[in-house]
């Protein structure tokens, strides 16, 4: 007796793939998230794939999820029939994450795509009272990239990102501050759309709109962020550790290193903690290679 099987073909991996995933998110599954492995073939024969599904390129989940949180999965479709090809784990990653919540967000190869894929957004309940959508601004390669909360009134009426008060306050913190120009960087937030009374953006708005974040990050792939303010960090980090305690250290994003510190409209009400936040971009311009001024000949 022969101890050949036949393999299925591509359609029918797909569909136990897609029937896998749909099952996963009735589990309660909103998304594919990154799992940190070494870079590797898709069709890795060491991976806990299926024989069927490694000759087709398919990944099944790398292993079995115990926790909640280990219940992720990395997903991509080899469409080329021809050899596996090696994905870097940043970019697996990232086109896994986002793939489910918004199909075809990480085939958006530019920020002017993403824009266009974003359109007349209505995917959360900021929509109906935003005048404008606040998408960025800056060098679409810059090698410094800032990440505030939410535009306030002045960004919703204008579709620019931080250009009120506070605004002003990050624009002299980049150009007498950094001695670079604001068009050297690039100004983005975790939300979009700002929200009514400029109260805090709430889960659901967040968990809409952070994906476009992510890949606004994976586009522009800075050096450094520098992320401002608690709710700009604590959305990037997905913690809820108090920025105070975060500030002033290193941190890795989407595999970018990101500063925390204070949100410029935090430091209109507490001018003395400006030197902190000089402590903070001191480091950042340090890392960058820029010359820091002597002290007291600041810019
Ligand atoms: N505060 C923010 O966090 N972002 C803006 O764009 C303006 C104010």
């Amino acid at each position: 007796m022969s101890t050949h099987r036949t393999l299925p073909d591509r359609a029918t991996v797909l569909a136990s793939l897609r029937d896998y995933v749909e099952q996963l998110r009735e589990e309660g599954l909103d998304g594919l998230p990154a799992i940190n492995q070494p870079s590797r073939t898709l069709a890795n024969p060491q991976s806990q794939i299926g024989e069927e599904a490694a000759a087709s390129g398919v990944r099944k989940p790398a292993r079995t999820a115990n926790s909640p949180d280990e219940k992720k999965l990395a997903v991509k479709q080899d469409n080329s029939g021809e050899q596996p090809e090696t994905v870097p784990d940043t970019q697996l990653n990232a086109a896994t994450e986002l793939f489910y919540r918004y199909p075809g967000l990480e085939k958006t190869g530019d920020l002017e795509r993403l824009r266009e894929f974003i359109g007349d957004c209505t995917r959360c309940k900021l929509a109906p009272g935003r005048t404008n959508l606040v998408f960025g601004v800056g060098n679409p390669n810059a090698e410094l990239m800032f990440v505030g909360e939410a535009p306030g009134a002045d960004e919703d009426l204008q579709g620019e990102p931080f250009v009120g008060r506070a605004g002003q306050l990050l624009t002299d913190i980049i150009e007498r501050g950094i001695g670079m120009s604001r068009d050297d960087v690039y100004i983005c937030n975790v939300i979009k759309c700002r929200p009514p009374e400029n109260r805090n953006p709430e889960p659901d708005e967040v968990s809409s709109c952070e994906p476009f974040l992510f890949r606004q990050i994976d586009l522009v792939r800075p050096k450094a962020i520098v992320g401002l303010g608690t709710f700009a960090v604590q959305a990037l980090l997905k913690v809820k550790t108090p920025i105070s305690k975060l500030r002033g250290n290193w941190h890795e994003v989407r595999g970018i290193k990101m500063m925390p510190t204070f949100h410029p409209a935090y430091l209109l009400r507490n001018p003395a903690d400006k030197r902190l936040v000089w402590a903070d971009i001191q480091q950042v311009m340090k890392f960058l290679g820029q010359p820091i001024p002597p002290r007291g000949s600041r810019r």
